[in-house]
């Protein structure tokens, strides 16, 4: 057992709850906090406006799409995700976040564990009029079947300098640093209890962490500028293709593509090619086969991918408690918000538990 020197005159309730990482899964964490009272201190190489391609929530598609093959709470957390984004939706363009039509066209004959169970959360109260098959005429035939529906698509661009202008008036603070430990933040915040790891794949490098479970993974996207930006094209199976509608900045990002261990900011002129062309085929009536030079541009950016998922836990560490949520590959968004109302729960937990004694 640790023992550090308490503060005198520092009452619990005005010891910072210290985030580590400014990413869409550290900002949601912090808002949430902060709308709930708690005092919060974010900790971070790169900050919401930033645009290193180490930062992946600057460079995210971002669609909100249900996840096959994932755990009941999990779907949770992406069914809360959906609440919150589509209340930010419907409260005006400052948040970035849009409602679009969806197309999603399966490989396969869809299992009991696919993103079917997606239709209980983009539906009116479980009927499902916002939630259809299409007929066999509406979609190219070497599909199975196919699904239209509503989804929320995030403009990362607004979002993020959107989350951190909120965080700061909601009397958040935002600390520029790199940090090589947990450690190091315990020592520049030595009255607070609570830590919250948000470092994305930045824990395979910390030293009192060393996640080997946490690897890079590059993404490149297409950006592509268009008016036709109202619909989401999905496929689903085994080929990666989307194309993700970014009304608030005219145009779609076509994806998509999935490079372990690559960390090259070079645009692949190949991949770049290939992208547009599975986008051309998945959604000719927005993606021309040639599009002009002018109308488009790249987008790279490195998942914090983990082998076996996410990580979210929480634990004691000393007299301190460590709750970590990072390794969200390519699913940040569509998990984000929930994440933070789970995080924020297991931060009242241990207030309850190991601050209050
Ligand atoms: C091309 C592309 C397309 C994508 N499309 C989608 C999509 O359609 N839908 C979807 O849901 N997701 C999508 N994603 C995934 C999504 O971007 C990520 O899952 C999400 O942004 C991860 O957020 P994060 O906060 O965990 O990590 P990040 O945004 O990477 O933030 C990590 C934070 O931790 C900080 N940090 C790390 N280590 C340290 C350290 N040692 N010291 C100080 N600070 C540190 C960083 O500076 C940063 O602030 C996409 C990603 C890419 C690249």
């Amino acid at each position: 057992m640790e023992h550090h020197h308490e503060p005198e005159g520092v009452p619990f309730s005005q010891r910072p709850i210290v985030v580590l990482g400014a990413g869409i899964i550290g900002c949601a964490t912090a808002r949430q906090l902060l709308r709930d009272g708690f005092p919060v201190v974010l900790v971070a190489e790169y900050l919401p406006g930033d645009q290193h391609i180490q930062y992946a929530s600057a460079w995210a598609g971002a669609a909100w799409h249900a996840a096959g093959g994932i755990t009941p709470d999990q779907r949770y957390f992406q069914a809360v995700t959906h609440r919150i984004l589509l209340k930010m939706a419907q409260e005006g363009p400052e948040s970035g976040v849009s409602v679009v039509n969806a197309r999603e066209y399966l490989e396969q004959k869809p299992a009991p564990d696919s993103a079917i169970w997606g239709r209980t959360v983009v539906s009116k109260a479980y009927r499902c009029d916002q939630f259809r098959e299409m007929h066999t005429s509406e979609y190219p035939s070497d599909f199975n079947c196919a699904w239209a529906y509503e989804t929320l698509v995030t403009d990362p661009t607004i979002h993020m300098p959107y989350l951190g202008k909120q965080i700061t008036s909601l009397g958040g603070q935002f600390i520029r640093q790199r940090v090589e430990s947990l450690q190091e933040l315990y020592d520049m915040f030595p009255e607070s209890r609570v830590f919250i790891n948000a470092s994305g794949w930045g824990s395979k490098n910390l030293t009192d962490v060393k996640d080997d479970n946490c690897f890079p993974e590059r993404g490149q996207n297409v950006f592509l500028t268009t008016d036709r930006c109202d619909t989401m094209y999905f496929r689903n199976g085994q080929e990666y293709t989307y194309v993700i509608p970014r009304p608030f900045s005219k145009g779609v990002v076509l994806g998509g593509v999935k490079q372990q261990d690559n960390l090259s900011p070079e645009v692949d002129l190949d991949i770049a090619q290939d992208e547009i062309a599975r986008a051309h085929r998945l959604a000719p009536e927005i993606v021309p086969e040639h599009p002009g030079a002018d109308a488009v541009s790249h987008i790279v950016g490195i998942r914090p991918s983990r082998k076996g998922g996410f990580r979210l836990d929480s634990e004691r560490r000393g007299d301190r408690v460590v709750v970590s949520a990072y390794g969200f590959g390519g699913g940040g968004y569509a998990f984000s918000y929930g994440i933070a109302d789970a995080v924020v729960k297991m931060v009242e937990k241990a207030e309850r538990d190991s601050v209050i004694v």
